[in-house]
């Protein structure tokens, strides 16, 4: 009874949100409202706290300044019990959302995981100093250099082109621009660029930073007026570089600041050095000239990889991690996981992590299967978005046509989410790959993979849809 109680109160306040948001899309503009305000959603409701889930640290900071006490206002006049908001960020990042896996125990607690400490918002306490971060760079990974970096066919040209930027006195080229799927190396490569100028030149002022962070950079400078301290910044910078460009795509003002702070730090003779999902030319959502002036410098893409990279990563990995990888497991590893080196070292952490904890224990092909069981079971069978889509439409008596639409109604966007998060969850995708096939971008797939894996939790229905659609996918 205490249970159905909770669970109603759980679906009123989850009510009262949809009709926060369609409220806060009038008043803010649908662009707003996607960028800052689509992505977020009820993670619990207890003893007046509310949590709310935001994918990231940068969007709960930005949420809290700019949208924090319009919401709460709001949802006090709905629900006087609302007596403080907490925005959660939940580790949303593609690599934990990788990792997902239906699991068979319902009784976890319906409370995402709260990883960096929540931020409490209390109403009328000033929220605007909201730990922002004033530096512009972001730490390097001290791991990721080029003496970790193994060379293949499959990134050679990526390698020579970074090797030659960070080893050469002036500039051979600019920009150079980084194109490969998910987990093949760009990051690795850009911060090993960073660390190599840094050793030949500690006075060199490197920047690096996703585009993400230089979009909330500038919004944040705007909001402030304070585009001239924005610009000054990144006016002393010697090398720029700038990940995961394709993120800034359909964010104009952002593109075309972007654009400027680009052409003077090129015309000043700075490197510049940037990376993203696809081409140049192939970028969605980004201007044509500024497509064109990415492009313009030298373009290296890293292929996927071939069995003797992956041996040569998993031999390195293993290495910096001190274990002994007997060759028969680096084998087995590199002809299963073929789709990315994250996911390959990923396995090989997991495999290590299971026999470290037990002394004694080594790594053989037994364990590795053992521990590998559920990866390697949904690599076995690739099962495709189209398939994915398919089946879940069939299920819900819709049609694919309407899955894909824009359409919002409940009898439609459920079975969209399930089919986002079935796809998350069987392929091998990453997340814009699968927004992209229900035309919709990653922060859409980010939050129907946490809305479902929340649903599973709490709605038996739901559960029991999502875990008969997997098993007729899965044989
Ligand atoms: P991307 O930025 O392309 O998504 P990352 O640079 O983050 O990929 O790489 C994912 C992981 O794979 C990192 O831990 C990185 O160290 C590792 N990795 C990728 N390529 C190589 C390589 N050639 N040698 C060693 N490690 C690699
Ligand atoms: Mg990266």
């Amino acid at each position: 009874m205490a249970g159905e109680a909770i669970q109603n109160n759980y679906d009123a306040v989850q009510d009262e949100w949809g009709e926060i948001c369609s409220q806060l899309k009038q008043e803010v503009g649908e662009k707003a409202f996607d960028s800052w305000l689509k992505p977020l959603s009820i993670s619990s409701f207890n003893s007046g706290v509310m949590n709310i889930c935001v994918p990231t640290r940068f969007m709960r900071n930005w949420v809290i300044t700019n949208y924090s006490d319009r919401i709460h206002k709001i949802w006090e006049k709905k629900n006087p019990n609302i007596k403080s908001i907490n925005f959660v960020v939940q580790a949303a990042d593609m690599e934990s959302i990788g990792g997902i896996r239906i699991s068979g125990d319902r009784s976890l607690s319906k409370q995402i995981s709260t990883s960096p400490a929540p931020q409490i918002y209390q109403p009328g306490a000033s929220n605007t100093g909201a730990s922002l971060n004033d530096v512009i760079s972001v730490p390097l990974n001290p791991q990721y250099t080029f003496e970790n970096f193994v060379v293949g066919k499959a990134n050679e040209f990526a390698y020579a082109a970074a090797r030659k930027i960070a080893e050469s006195e002036d500039i051979p080229f600019n920009p150079l621009f980084l194109y490969s799927g998910v987990g093949l190396g760009k990051t690795h490569l850009m911060h090993a660029i960073a660390w190599r100028i840094k050793q030949r030149n500690p006075n060199k002022n490197i920047v690096y930073l996703s585009a993400e962070k230089f979009m909330y950079k500038f919004v944040r400078a705007l909001r402030y007026k304070d585009t001239a301290a924005f610009k000054e910044q990144f006016r002393s910078v010697d090398v720029l570089m700038v990940d995961d460009v394709q993120f800034m795509g359909g964010k104009d003002s952002t593109q075309e600041e972007f654009f400027y702070t680009f052409n003077s730090l090129i015309e000043e003779g700075r490197q510049i050095i940037i990376s993203a999902d696809k081409s140049p030319s192939d970028l969605e959502g980004i201007e044509q000239r500024l497509r064109s002036r990415l492009g313009c410098g030298l373009v290296a893409d890293i292929h996927p990889s071939d069995f003797d990279l992956r041996i040569g990563v998993l031999q390195s990995k293993a290495k910096q991690l001190n274990c002994v990888l007997p060759t028969k497991v680096a084998e087995f590893l590199a002809q299963k996981i073929t789709s990315n080196i994250r996911e390959l070292e990923g396995a090989l952490r997991r495999v290590v992590a299971h026999t470290q904890l037990l002394p004694g224990k080594e790594i053989t092909l037994e364990n590795t299967q053992e521990v590998l069981k559920d990866m390697l079971r949904s690599y076995d069978r690739r099962t495709t978005i189209d398939e994915i889509q398919k089946k879940v439409a069939e299920y819900f008596n819709i049609s694919v046509k309407e899955m894909q639409s824009s359409r919002r109604a409940r009898t439609v966007a459920r079975p969209r989410q399930i089919a986002m998060y079935l796809a998350k969850l069987l392929t091998l995708r990453s997340l814009p790959e699968i927004g992209r096939k229900f035309d919709r971008d990653h922060t859409t797939v980010m939050h129907a993979v946490r809305k479902i894996e929340e649903l599973i939790k709490e709605d038996q229905g739901v559960a029991e849809s999502v875990d008969l659609l997997r098993r007729s996918l899965e044989i």
